[in-house]
């Protein structure tokens, strides 16, 4: 499953953040996904809860802001909204169209729960 391994990937980046930060817990993720990037949402959750047990992630709140395909219309010479990759503009009816947005998978935020574990974690390294 695809968003299997996205997330897979996103746990490692967190645990990093965590190991970095010495925190042991996030409160919340925030996530870009592009509405063309082919990401089930569903899914997307469901590996999340799956794949977090048990993890720094495991009670974080997962938010996921989803940002609209638009690509450039050869013909039209503007940006349209599209809403499924690789399909025909919705002015003119080409399929000269270059997606401009809507296909990123992103992580835009960590918040992590408690803030003085990390100040003090951080006052011990040094
Ligand atoms: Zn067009």
């Amino acid at each position: 499953m695809h968003e299997l391994s996205l997330v897979v990937n996103l746990l490692e980046l967190c645990e990093a953040e965590a190991s970095r930060g010495g925190f042991d817990r996030i409160d919340r993720i925030v996530l870009e996904v592009g509405e063309l990037s082919g990401v089930s949402l569903p899914a997307l959750r469901f590996s999340f809860d799956v794949a977090g047990r048990g993890s720094v992630i495991e009670s974080a709140v997962l938010e996921i802001r989803e940002t609209p395909g638009t690509g450039w219309c050869l013909k039209c010479e503007e940006t349209v909204r599209i809403r499924e990759p690789l399909r025909e503009c919705p002015v003119c009816g080409s399929l000269g169209l270059l997606p401009t947005g809507g296909t990123e998978f992103r992580l835009c935020e960590l918040v992590v729960r408690d803030r003085r574990t990390l100040e003090k974690s951080r006052k011990g390294v040094g």
